[in-house]
């Protein structure tokens, strides 16, 4: 509200406070609107607006607590038609403030012939450029809805057509960066990985061939792939033959500031353009993409991340990031998460720390058994290794007496041949006998031998394991290391059942 000396001056009963503040409160209450305060500038001139509850106004505006203004008439706000459409038309949109003269029927939000015409008169040049505007926004929102291209920035791999502005076509050097991109993602590199590998060799990056193309004096010698521009083109529908467009909008015509438009309002037309990546890529790369937006959070290590099998797949179950809601992470089939749609295995979904507990129990106990047990054999097992390493010995002592006796008597035979004492039929028939014996007693003697080296590395095994376990059974809190070296693998299955398999000999089976 504002009322100045000249009005006073007339006696203009109709333009008094009170009589601006029934209306209007009148007018918030027919339609339902909220105050959240009410301006009055008592005594200042309109041509003025450096009034100090109007500045107030401006203030709560921009700090984002007025979304809406009105006043009686648009003299209220201002008698300077200027300033006045300055505010209307620029000022108010930018902030999101839909703006209501209630005498002169002027409501910014509905976009009625009164808001072009009433107030601005005089001022026809604005006028006629925002009738163009107007009428070049409708026809390009019409070309866009049959799918033709209408300007700006060409999307990365693509070019506009010479013979048809309106159409797209490849860019086969383009192209291939973003087959590329596609390619690295399905490996599973992450957005980062992929802009420091094309960064390190010196793929040119989109900004870079854009300042080439539009022959500026600025051309960008060196360029930085970053996670957003891969994230851009994995997130992009055009890369398979579909037209969108009307992301964004200016606020109007006559502020350069532009806005992004919600998904909802983008004009999508299907199949307006050759494809550089097929569908099913391309929404297998949609499965794959986290959801935080542009955040980049440090991946947690877990204590059994890469040791989770599925059980009725057999691919890896990985787990995932920590959800902001509960601070819970859960597992999840890797088939199954590629291959949602086809559903070609189950979620495979358990809060992870939970599993983590039941699996370090169940560990705790395996060890313990294994401990109890290993102390009954080892006992058995002491005095018989003993007889057991006695008999190879032995064995191996009289092999070797053995053979040097027949290798004796290969030697007296040869002698004797030598000698006359024996034919060469006899000389043969023995040798052949005694090197037949010879061959099999060296056998035994490898066997032999072999078996007593065997049994030294199993029980130095067996020391070690018996070392990792009584480490495990004291530790509070295991060191992933600790935990390779005692898991092979755990399985976990659809129905919360849970195999662990152990590198000492224990069988064991558990439940989430
Ligand atoms: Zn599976």
């Amino acid at each position: 509200m504002r009322l100045s000396r000249e009005d006073d001056d007339k006696l203009m009963v109709s333009e008094s406070i009170t009589n601006q503040k029934s209306l209007l409160l009148q007018y918030v209450k027919e339609n339902n609107l909220r105050v959240y305060d009410i301006y009055i500038d008592d005594g200042y001139s309109g041509t003025n607006f450096d009034r100090p509850d109007f500045n107030r106004l401006l203030n709560d505006i921009e700090l984002g607590k007025v979304n809406m203004v009105i006043t009686k008439d648009m003299s209220r706000l201002g008698r300077d038609y200027i300033g006045t459409g300055n505010l209307i038309e620029k000022y108010f949109p930018e902030h999101n403030v839909r703006y209501i003269a209630v005498t002169d029927n002027i409501d910014t939000f509905l976009d009625n012939s009164n808001n072009d015409i009433a107030p601005f008169k005089a001022i026809m040049n604005d006028m006629y450029a925002k009738d163009i505007s107007k009428k070049i926004k409708t026809s390009l929102k019409a070309k866009m809805k049959e799918g033709k291209w209408v300007g700006g920035r060409t999307p990365f791999g693509y070019v506009q057509d010479k013979d048809d502005k309106n159409h797209l076509v490849i860019n086969e050097e383009q192209a291939i960066i973003v087959k590329r991109i596609f390619d690295m993602c399905l490996e599973g590199l992450s957005f980062f990985k992929i802009a420091k590998q094309l960064t390190n060799e010196g793929i040119k990056t989109p900004a870079q061939y854009y300042s080439f193309a539009w022959k500026s004096n600025y051309k960008l010698k060196y360029g930085q792939w970053h996670s957003k521009t891969i994230r851009d083109i994995l997130t992009n529908r055009m890369y398979i033959g579909d037209m969108v467009q009307n992301k964004r909008s200016k606020v109007n015509y006559k502020i350069k500031k532009v806005i992004k438009n919600d998904v909802c309002d983008y004009i999508i037309v299907e199949n307006t353009h050759e494809a550089i990546i097929d569908k099913d890529t391309f929404y297998e790369v949609q499965m794959r993409i986290p959801k935080n937006i542009g955040r980049c959070e440090k991946k947690e290590n877990h204590l059994l991340d890469g040791l989770l099998y599925c059980g009725d797949c057999g691919h890896r179950i990985s787990i995932q990031s920590r959800r902001k809601k509960d601070n819970r992470c859960y597992t999840i089939c890797n088939y199954y998460r590629t291959y949602m749609k086809q559903r070609l295995c189950t979620t495979h979904s358990n809060n992870y720390d939970e599993l983590e507990q039941v699996i370090l129990s169940s560990l705790t106990n395996m060890c313990l058994s294994y401990i109890n047990k290993d102390k009954i054999k080892n006992d058995v097992l002491n005095n018989l290794t003993d007889d057991h390493k006695f008999n190879h010995e032995k064995e191996l002592e009289i092999l070797t007496n053995d053979i040097k006796q027949i290798n004796d008597n290969l030697d007296i035979i040869y002698i004797d041949k030598l000698n006359k004492k024996i034919t060469e039929e006899q000389f043969e028939r023995v040798k052949i006998k005694l090197e037949r014996e010879l061959n099999i007693k060296q056998k035994r003697y490898n066997e032999s031998s072999n078996n007593i080296n065997d049994n030294i590395n199993e029980e130095s095994k067996n020391k070690l394991i018996i070392e990792y376990i009584n480490k495990f059974l004291s530790m509070k809190e295991p060191s992933r290391e600790l935990i390779i070296n005692l898991i092979d693998r755990i399985e976990i299955f659809e129905d919360k059942r849970v195999d662990i398999k152990v590198t000492f000999n224990i069988d064991a089976r558990t439940n989430v």
